[in-house]
């Protein structure tokens, strides 16, 4: 039987991003080796600040290209908080890619596998498990390349809601319900108290809804949203925002189940995708070979999944269910939640489980 090839491109980028990176690829070919049927093409790009200071570009052409032609994109982390552009901006060429591929859906699968990882009281392994869909490229953060007047008075952001863009999100966040297990409730995160932007996203989100006859639908003001998260996690399935608010509840939502090092996502288009760690570079442990490689290692499965391959689903399982071993034992973490093993033991650990 000749084999399904996916061709994937890797970009380690800036901080942690390699370190963390170059461990899922070797997981994923440890994967490759126990699965009949498909083979990973795994190939190499530069991208990040390190590259724009080489040779002036932080997401080269020939890397987007790559990306471009690829079934998808695995991602370490990039950016570094003390280098910018001249005119003051922040290298995000992650934001570009974002926009540049149309991933309109930023998916944040948050999980509990360990009642030792939660600041929470009373919850255990997988008590906490719901999936928060951020929209990616417009909401809060649309027009971001403006530069400040140094002279002005005043400053405003703009909130862009657009009709295609929330369609998209809502879809894929109804479409993600239907797939888990859980209540196959979606809760719209919203603001429509206050914000006419807000009003309008409400209104596309009840719409999409009515496609979805077999899936609960519901809103929540995002205030509420995070009293919620802390007192009351089990009552979100899938949670769909705009892309501010989601940004900073995917953070908060990390911090319930161990921190940026447990926390995996994935930015899904229509024909590509890109899957990293929610968290960033982390400049401040980088080098040391300390990093937490379970955010990656997740984003690694979460992308297995996301490929219409059985075999793949079948590696991503795999990928999980050693996670899931791993941490059940509490004395096996990296520094951040506590414990001792390095970022390559710490895979070894999972390697083991497979
Ligand atoms: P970004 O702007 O990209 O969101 P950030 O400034 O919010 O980045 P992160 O890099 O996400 O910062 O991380 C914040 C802190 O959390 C880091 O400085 C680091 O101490 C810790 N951290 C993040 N990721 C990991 C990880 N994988 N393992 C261990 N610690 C981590
Ligand atoms: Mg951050």
């Amino acid at each position: 039987m000749s084999k399904r090839t996916f061709k994937i491109a890797v970009l380690g980028g800036d901080g942690i991003g390699p370190e963390v990176c170059d461990e899922s690829v070797r997981l994923l070919q440890e994967v490759e080796r126990r699965l009949a049927g498909v083979a990973f093409d795994f190939q190499h790009h530069s991208v990040g600040v390190g590259e724009y200071q080489r040779n002036g570009n932080a997401l080269p052409d020939s890397t987007f290209a790559a990306c471009q032609s690829s079934d998808a994109v695995l991602l370490g982390a990039m950016g570094l908080p003390n280098v910018r552009y001249p005119n003051g901006k922040e290298i995000a060429p992650q934001l570009d890619l974002r926009e540049r591929l149309k991933l309109y859906g930023g998916v944040r699968p948050i999980r509990l596998f360990n009642e030792a990882d939660t600041p929470l009281k009373n919850f255990g392994a997988g008590e906490i498990d719901f999936v928060l869909v951020r929209e990616s490229t417009e909401g809060l953060f649309y027009g971001r390349d403006a530069v400040l007047d140094p002279d002005a008075d005043e400053a405003f952001n703009t909130m862009r809601i657009s009709r295609e863009c929330t369609e998209q999100v809502c879809r894929l966040a109804f479409q993600i319900a239907r797939q888990r297990d859980g209540m196959k409730k979606v809760s719209l995160i919203d603001k429509a108290n206050v914000l006419s932007s807000m009003v309008f996203f409400r209104k596309v989100f009840d719409e999409v809804a009515q496609e979805f006859p077999d899936c609960e639908a519901d809103h929540v003001y995002v205030d509420a949203s995070a009293l919620f998260l802390v007192r009351d996690p089990k009552r979100f399935d899938v949670m769909v925002t705009e892309n501010m608010f989601g940004d900073i509840l995917s953070d908060l939502a990390a911090g319930l189940v161990g921190g940026m090092g447990m926390a995996p996502s994935g930015d899904i288009g229509d024909s590509a995708a890109v899957f990293q760690p929610s968290h960033g570079s982390a400049p401040d442990i980088a080098g040391r070979g300390i990093a937490n490689p379970i955010a990656m290692h997740l984003s690694a499965a979460m992308m297995l999944d996301w490929f219409d391959d059985d075999n793949c689903k079948v590696g991503a399982k795999m990928i999980h269910a050693a996670i899931t071993r791993v941490l059940a034992d509490a004395s096996k973490r990296t520094p951040d939640l506590g414990g001792s093993l390095s970022t390559s033991e710490m895979t070894d650990e999972i390697l083991q489980a497979l």
